[in-house]
């Protein structure tokens, strides 16, 4: 008897990796996290005890109540600024739940998927879990960590290619002039674009473009109720489908977990009727300061350093010649904080650590004035 290849073919998560390592250790400052400290808001809560105690919680259908695609349709105007009816959103189990419906519904074994290095590692585990094929363009450093789409290895075999912006873990807005290259070589070789947008409301700049918009015929989008409204625990997101395509993704969503959780959908009706942008601008806002502090103690230092303009990450460099998993447990041995090690996120970060911005302003203000020390200690004892 054997075990799934390719589930084995998965690599273990680095972000869990550096929990277990810190497990039990007391007065560490944690950094790895990619999860809003806040409660999600109280209309949130409120409709969801409520009908907890009045109605009886079934299943629903498939693709989620025609109400809810509805308002999220609404959503789709007023904040992504593209008219999608409310026949193409299907709701799921959580943003990862639409990422697979989205992949799953256009990958088959053996084909291949052009992915940013770095990324969200739960991606790449569910391309190989469909037998399917990662093939990695960089997001360089040097380069603001943007893409070369020109320069990307398109060949017979490549069906899509997934971009997330705001991203994980960059923070990473993708401009809109980037989105057209990116559409553009789509357009050229007939590819689905995934575009992974469940950081859609959390940016520090202009609203980030919806791929939707850009390439509207062939992108396949990924929200989630996780980041904007502090809902991770709820498991709640959506995909935006192609017209036509719903009876084909009911059947892989049918068959992997028949409906998404019903409380959870009616909290998320909430959620988009009742809480005001003042509401989510109050974490946003407080990403945002987060930000700010890590880049003026980085200032202070002398260290330049790009700008996260969304989501709620910072990478930062480790010293040459030493690996992330390294450098990450020397921050854990030797200062007392956690951070996730760049390698989780693909071979080009292994230069890189992670720090969350949703660890609070003063925690990752301390958290880059260690980082700051024990990279002077490693090139110190270079030099
Ligand atoms: N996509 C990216 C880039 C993420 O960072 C996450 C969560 O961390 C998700 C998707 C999935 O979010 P959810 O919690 O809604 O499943």
């Amino acid at each position: 008897m054997r075990l799934s290849p390719s589930v084995e073919a998965i690599p273990r998560s680095g972000i869990r990796g550096m929990a277990a390592l810190a497990q039990g250790r007391a007065g560490l400052l944690h950094l790895e996290y990619g999860e809003p400290r806040f409660f999600a808001p109280e209309a949130v809560r409120r409709a969801a005890a409520q009908a907890l105690l009045a109605e009886r919680m079934v299943y629903t259908p498939t693709e989620g109540p025609a109400e809810l695609r509805r308002a999220i349709s609404a959503k789709l105007r007023a904040v992504n600024g593209v008219d999608v009816d409310p026949e193409r959103v299907f709701v799921t189990h959580g943003g990862v739940g639409a990422l697979y419906a989205s992949l799953a519904s256009v990958l088959g074994p053996g084909d291949r998927i052009l992915m940013p290095d770095p990324c969200w590692p739960n991606a790449v585990g569910q391309v190989l879990t469909l037998g399917a094929q990662p093939v990695f363009f960089p997001m360089d450093p040097e380069h603001g960590f943007l893409p070369d789409p020109e320069r990307w290895p398109v060949d017979g075999k490549t069906r899509a290619i997934l971009i997330n912006s705001p991203q994980n873990p960059t923070g990473v807005v993708l401009p809109r002039t980037m989105l057209e290259r990116i559409a553009a070589v789509a357009r050229r070789h007939g590819l689905w674009v995934i575009s992974d947008e469940v950081y859609d409301q959390i940016h520090f700049g202009p609203p980030p473009v919806s791929m939707l918009e850009v390439y509207p015929e062939g992108t396949l989008a990924v929200y989630s109720f996780s980041k904007t409204y502090a809902m991770t625990g709820w498991r709640l997101g959506y995909a935006v489908l192609q017209p036509g395509m719903q009876a084909h993704t009911t059947k892989l969503v049918e068959s992997c977990y028949s409906s998404s959780s019903m409380v959870a959908q009616i909290a998320a009706l909430a959620a988009l009727r009742e809480v005001g942008q003042q509401e989510i601008d109050v974490m946003v806002v407080a990403y945002r300061e987060a930000r700010d502090r890590a880049l003026a103690v980085l200032e202070q230092a002398g260290q330049k350093r790009y700008v996260p303009e969304g989501a709620f990450y910072l990478m930062l460099p480790v010293p040459a010649g030493t690996s992330s998993e390294e450098f990450a447990r020397a921050l854990l041995e030797r200062k007392d904080m956690v951070v996730v090690p760049g390698a989780t996120f693909g071979k080009l970060s292994d230069r890189e650590v992670r720090l969350s911005l949703a660890s609070g302003a003063d925690a990752v203000a301390e958290g880059v004035g260690r980082w700051l020390e024990l990279r002077e200690e490693y090139l110190r004892t270079r030099a």
